[in-house]
């Protein structure tokens, strides 16, 4: 099979899936998320999406998330947006049932939806952390004049990694010597872009991930288990699975005006210093793990580089101005 039908059974099987049977977050599970380290992260893409909403005019809108987690970063977002605004409603785009129940108990009144087609079009702001990362990536690697799909197969009770047969691939890839494609991903921020198209919104996307400009030297695909680099193939739905987002090529199909920023400077930006002051002002035994949380969020060494951000903005209004 290919990798990525290895991945879709792998994370999403209903009874084996690695998402299906578990919450994988936190200390005792097997990855940390940004919004898991720290509450100044959603707050700042609450920032975000409350000066979104002013742009494109203060609509009633739908704030939508993609791949919830625990709904840390969504109670988080809301504690910033309630404060200034209207959201109509609150969707979660989740498929494990476990995850919903957590997002449920964080976030009351919250609608969900098995994929981004079933929630009622109109208005939207959406935000997604760590969500593209998670959705099935096919792998191909050129062999002399030819491209080969990597797949997996196996060899008694054990998997192993293959190749395909010559699989024909469109121009234009004559420069690389490998490259992965998830077409569900694809279909995801099409389906975005198509929304966005329609009605005024936004969307915010991160993801630990990379630029043309710093493209790895190989595929991709990785598993992580208890916090450390795990085989992808040892174990299958007991490890998580994931791969690189391109962003250039998440830019590309979200439209010509997407901006594409590095977390950290992202996150600057919007003022997570002067926040984490606050918050050390305000909690004087807790400073030291603010600002070592700060520097996990934001320092080029730690998430701030690695991480990128991609936003689009659709129907921003012309700044309103008090002397008009
Ligand atoms: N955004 C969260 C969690 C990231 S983990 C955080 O930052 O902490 C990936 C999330 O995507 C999980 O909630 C997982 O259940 C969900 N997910 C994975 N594949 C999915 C799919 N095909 N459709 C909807 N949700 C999916």
């Amino acid at each position: 099979m290919s990798v990525a039908r290895f991945m879709a059974l792998c994370l999403s099987h209903p009874e084996h899936g690695y998402y299906a049977t578990r919450d994988p977050l936190g200390r005792d599970g097997d990855f940390t998320t940004a919004p898991e380290i720290s509450q100044m992260f959603g707050e700042m893409i609450g920032a975000w999406v409350a000066a979104v909403w002013d742009a494109i005019g203060q609509p009633i809108y739908r704030l939508v998330e993609l791949g919830p987690g625990r709904g840390t970063l969504m109670s988080d977002v809301l504690r910033v947006t309630r404060a200034v605004g209207a959201v109509q409603e609150v969707w979660f785009v989740e498929t494990s049932p476990v995850l919903r129940a957590a997002q449920a108990a964080k976030v009351e009144g919250a609608h969900w939806a098995a994929s981004l087609e079933e929630v009622p079009e109109g208005p939207m702001i959406l935000i997604a952390n760590e969500f593209f990362d998670a959705l099935p990536v096919h792998q191909y690697l050129r062999d002399g004049r030819i491209w080969r799909e990597r797949m997996v197969g196996a060899d008694g009770e054990r998997l192993i990694w293959g190749l395909s047969g010559a699989r024909p691939m469109g121009a234009g890839l004559s420069s690389l010597d490998w490259f992965e494609r998830a077409p569900l991903a694809d279909a995801v921020l099409d389906q975005i872009a198509h929304r966005l198209a329609q009605a005024p919104g936004g969307a915010f996307i991160a993801d630990y991930g990379y630029q043309e400009a710093d493209r790895p030297s190989g595929p991709t695909l990785q598993a992580l288990r208890r916090h450390r680099p795990a085989d992808p193939l040892d174990a299958p739905g007991q490890a998580d699975l994931t791969w690189l987002p391109d962003f250039d090529h998440i830019a590309g199909r979200l439209g010509p005006t997407t901006k594409v920023a590095e977390q950290g400077a992202f996150l600057a930006h919007l003022g997570i210093g002067r926040r984490a002051e606050q918050l050390a002002r305000a909690n004087p035994d807790r400073a030291g793990t603010i600002a070592d949380d700060l520097e996990r969020l934001t320092a080029p060494d730690q998430m701030g580089r690695l991480f990128k951000v991609a936003t689009v903005i659709s129907g921003a209004k012309p700044a309103f101005r008090t002397e008009d």
